[in-house]
C-alpha cells in the first residue's frame, strides 16, 4: 500500500481529482465521477485483510442498500463515443467497481474498458434496483449520447459467443 501512484486527472471530465489509495474523486461537483487506479490488481486482492485496507485506505463507504451505477467505457476501434454500462448491487457502488477490475461477478466491459464510475443512484431496495437497472440503461439509450449501453441482461453480439 506504500506505492506511489502518479496524479491522475479525472478520466471522464479531465479536471482534478484526489486520490487516496487506489482509488481517485474528481474535484468538480459538475462531474463527480471516480475510478481504481488499475495498479490496484497488484495488491492480493483475494487476502481479507488487503482487500479491507484498500478499501479502507480508499475512504469506501459501507452499504446501506441497493443500488444502480454508471460506469464509463473506453471506445473500441471504429467507435466515435464512448460507452456505458449500467449495473444494480448489493455492494457500495465504488466496492463492486472493484470487483469488476478483479474479475469477481465481472462483466467483460467494465473490466476490460471501465474509465470511471460517473454516478451512482441509491440507496435505494433491492427490487427498486432491479428495476431501475433496466429502467435507467433505457434512458441513458434515448440520450444518444454513448456508442452502446450495456446492461447485464442485454444479449452478447454474435461476434462474441463466448462470455
Ligand atoms: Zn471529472
Amino acid at each position: 500500500m506504500s506505492r506511489k501512484l502518479k496524479k491522475i486527472n479525472c478520466r471522464a471530465c479531465q479536471g482534478k481529482a484526489s486520490q487516496r489509495g487506489y482509488f481517485y474523486r474528481c474535484h468538480k461537483k459538475s462531474c463527480g465521477a471516480v475510478f481504481w487506479h488499475r495498479a490496484v490488481l497488484s495488491e492480493n486482492l483475494g487476502d481479507d485483510k488487503v482487500y479491507s485496507e484498500v478499501l479502507r485506505t480508499a475512504n469506501v463507504p459501507k452499504s446501506r442498500g441497493h443500488y444502480v451505477y454508471v460506469i464509463l467505457l473506453d471506445r473500441l476501434s471504429g467507435e466515435l463515443m464512448n460507452s456505458a454500462y449500467v449495473g444494480s448491487t448489493g455492494r457500495h457502488p465504488f466496492e463492486r467497481y472493484l470487483y469488476h477490475l478483479k474479475g469477481t461477478q465481472s462483466s467483460k466491459h467494465p473490466r476490460k474498458r471501465g474509465k470511471a464510475m460517473l454516478y451512482f443512484e441509491g440507496p435505494m431496495s433491492f427490487e427498486k434496483s432491479q428495476i431501475r437497472e433496466k429502467q435507467h440503461a433505457d434512458e441513458l439509450r434515448a440520450k444518444n449520447i454513448y456508442h452502446k449501453v450495456y446492461d447485464p441482461t442485454l444479449k452478447q453480439t454474435p461476434s462474441d459467443p463466448n462470455k
